[in-house]
């Protein structure tokens, strides 16, 4: 990082104290854009960078539910409107206990650089609450989704705001969003929340695009390196959403899934992850992942485990952020590991994506490799815009070709600024190239 930019780093953190992830999505792009600022010195003097790194906008407030014994609970609830250069601010809503405003910050941060990457009309954003869904029954995860919505409502609009899933957000919880909205507004305007089921303003691929969207631009990678994944053994950590699909294409794709993993344990299963009985025991029974286990005797559960121990050539991290470190990158390189696609957000740690890089590893960062799922998001912005509705063909055929260019646009900007192959800079250049213009192209704003 050049020194003009690590005195604007300095002062991010001094602005957001408290907030680590923040600060390391943050210094991660600043790593990346010295060539590109170097060629247009206005954008400094502009102060592009620091506009970039303040949001637009952030909400914070009460939530007040009833669980079924009657006890009350107060949760938070957060919106961050990151930036809305390019489009109404897009991205998901995580209901999770770890979830403060660093995450949502650090969340909304990195999804205006991933949706600009897409190429499509999207801002960036990010929302959720500290609200633990597991264990809750149906009727409590709806009583907090109403309540959450409650005051979300006034700050959201087709043109405006619009929210998705993520982790502890799935079709469920979008439907208690989405009827409250809809209830508290009088207007069914579908373009407010994507991820919405396929029987009411849904798209159909939206469940499986960032699994998917992540294999697709993996295998791009690989050939573009004269490789493929087909014959390769892969590893790919969590079973939650974007996990089950990566798996899901990798399999399609040729390769052989080994393992997977949930926040209880890993399960190995030599044979290649069945992937009907994973969907069963997550989406279905929504079970540890040690009942898969159970019910395939040649399948190993165990409780404390790093999954990337186990030996593998592809390795790709859809759980959660930093849950890949730097010893676990030094095991994937010492086992020949020869690609790593982030499927969840930011699940490489610093020093493990240094480690992989500098170790020759081909690494996709999840802005450019999971940026299927909202794209598909944008999709269904599209459907719901013009009251239409695509064939799952037309549509996965479009996310395919998504991910070709984010890929494209990515290695072309790394070898444009002189860093060929680094998928880093590619996609930090490309993205911040995308934002920068249209916020200078809006004046002082
Ligand atoms: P999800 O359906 O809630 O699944 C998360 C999975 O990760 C679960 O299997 C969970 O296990 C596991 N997990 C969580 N923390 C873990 C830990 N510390 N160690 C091991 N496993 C852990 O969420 P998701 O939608 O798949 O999202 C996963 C990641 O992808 C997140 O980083 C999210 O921001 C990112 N992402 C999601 C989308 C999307 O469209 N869904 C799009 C772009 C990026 P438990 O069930 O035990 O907690």
């Amino acid at each position: 990082m050049d020194e003009k930019l690590e005195a604007v780093y300095d002062e991010v953190v001094r602005r957001n104290a408290g907030e680590p992830e923040f600060h390391q999505a943050v210094r991660e792009v600043f790593t990346s854009i010295g060539p590109f600022l170097s060629k247009h010195p206005e954008l400094r003097r502009k102060k592009i960078i620091q506009r970039i790194c303040e949001p637009e906008r952030q909400i914070i407030f009460r939530v007040p539910w009833q669980a079924d014994d009657g006890e009350v609970h107060i949760n938070r609830g957060f919106r961050v409107e990151f930036n809305s250069a390019l489009g109404p601010y897009k991205g998901g809503l995580r209901f999770h206990p770890s979830v403060y405003l660093g995450t949502v910050k650090f969340l909304g941060f990195e999804q205006t650089f991933k949706n600009a990457l897409t190429n499509l009309p999207i801002g960036g954003g990010k929302g959720g609450s500290d609200f633990d869904p597991k264990g809750r029954s149906d009727d409590e995860v709806m009583r907090f989704c109403q309540s959450f919505m409650t005051e979300l409502y006034r700050h959201l609009g087709e043109y405006t705001d619009v929210p998705a899933g993520d982790i502890g957000v799935g079709s469920r919880e979008i439907g208690y969003l989405f009827g409250q909205y809809k209830r508290i507004t009088n207007r069914y305007e579908s373009g407010v929340l994507t991820g919405k089921g396929t029987d009411w303003g849904g798209a159909l691929v939206r469940k499986e695009a960032t699994g998917y969207g992540t294999a697709y631009f993996l295998e791009e990678m690989l050939r573009a390196n004269g490789t493929s994944i087909d014959g390769r053994m892969c590893v790919v950590s969590g079973s939650g959403n974007v996990a089950i699909y990566a798996i899901e294409k990798i399999e399609q794709l040729g390769g052989r899934v080994v393992a997977c993993s949930d926040s209880a344990g890993v399960v190995y299963d030599a044979d290649g992850i069945d992937i009907d009985l994973l969907k069963q025991v997550k989406e279905v029974e929504r079970q540890r992942i040690s009942a898969y286990a159970d019910a395939r005797p040649d399948a190993v559960h165990k409780a404390a485990a790093s999954i990337w121990d186990i030996p593998c050539q592809i390795a790709v991290p859809c759980a959660t952020q930093n849950e890949l470190s730097g010893r676990d990158a030094r095991t994937l390189v010492g086992n020949g590991c020869l690609a790593v696609a982030e499927g969840a957000n930011m699940p490489c740690s610093p020093d493990a994506v240094r480690v992989l890089t500098s170790d020759g590893v081909l690494f996709a960062p999840g802005k450019a490799a999971n940026a299927g799922g909202v794209a598909t998001s944008a999709l269904e912005m599209q459907q719901n815009a013009s009251r239409d509705r695509w064939t799952f063909e037309y549509t996965e055929a479009r996310l395919a070709e998504i991910m070709q260019r984010t890929h494209a646009a990515c290695s072309e900007a790394a070898a444009e600024y002189g860093a060929e192959g680094d998928y880093v800079a590619g996609a930090n250049i490309a993205a911040f190239q995308r934002v920068a213009s249209a916020m200078d192209a809006f004046g002082l704003v």
